[in-house]
């Protein structure tokens, strides 16, 4: 009987220990880089908004192919991208950035609020959260730390928002056509291998019980 009531509080208690277990560590997110987001809703997906808040019904995980935390997290710092022509027209200079950065170890990192629009997927950054995560490269494979973070942290997060899909950066293009895809330019486009089949396998087993809405099959 006491083992049970052991367990029971065991289980209580990392079932709240997310929330104390994200560390907030902010990126730039100036007056610049709000203006971008809302020159970016605007011009690629159509929607004129007062503010760059988002309603989540996806999570997409990534992998940065930086090996380390530090320069991973430097690439999303600041406001606009470092090769960024403003004379260039169409091509937005809003940085990218995701929600969450998880470290080698499994530290999850919050570089800005959960519902301002990040740029870190094609045709869905209006309605998705973004993970990143550190490595990806051969020389830095994901750990099984940052799986047990990723496990962790998609699970507050469908408790948290209404997600309907969970996808990994790769998977991308199978929502164009899909009512939620809203990039309007056909030619832009980049093939993504991240985070790996196999991590997003595992972490689909995982949060099985969430019964994600299956992603459709590319046209
Ligand atoms: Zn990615």
């Amino acid at each position: 009987m006491r083992k049970i009531a052991i367990l029971a509080i065991l289980l209580t208690l990392s079932g709240c220990g997310i929330k104390s277990s994200i560390i907030d560590k902010p990126i730039q997110f100036d007056a610049e880089r709000i203006a971008l987001t809302k020159a970016y809703l605007k011009d690629r997906y159509g929607l004129e908004r007062d503010t760059i808040t988002i309603n989540p019904k996806m999570i997409v995980l990534h992998w940065t192919a930086i090996p380390t935390f530090e320069g991973s997290y430097d690439a999303f710092y600041e406001s606009t991208l470092p090769n960024w022509r403003p004379d260039i027209e169409n091509v937005s200079g809003l940085n990218v950035s995701t929600h969450f950065l998880v470290d080698k170890d499994g530290s999850i990192y919050r570089m800005m609020p959960e519902t301002y629009m990040g740029r870190h997927v094609i045709g869905l950054n209006h309605c998705s959260i973004g993970i990143e995560n550190v490595g990806g490269t051969e020389d830095s494979p994901l750990t099984e730390e940052q799986l047990k973070a990723n496990i962790k942290l998609v699970r507050y997060l469908a408790k948290k928002y209404d997600i309907e899909f969970l996808i990994g950066h790769y998977e991308y293009t199978n929502f164009e056509g899909h009512p939620l895809w809203l990039e309007r330019d056909t030619s832009y486009r980049t093939e993504k291998t991240d985070p790996g089949k196999d991590f997003m396998y595992k972490v689909r087993q995982a949060t099985k019980n969430f019964n994600f809405t299956p992603i459709p099959i590319k046209k």
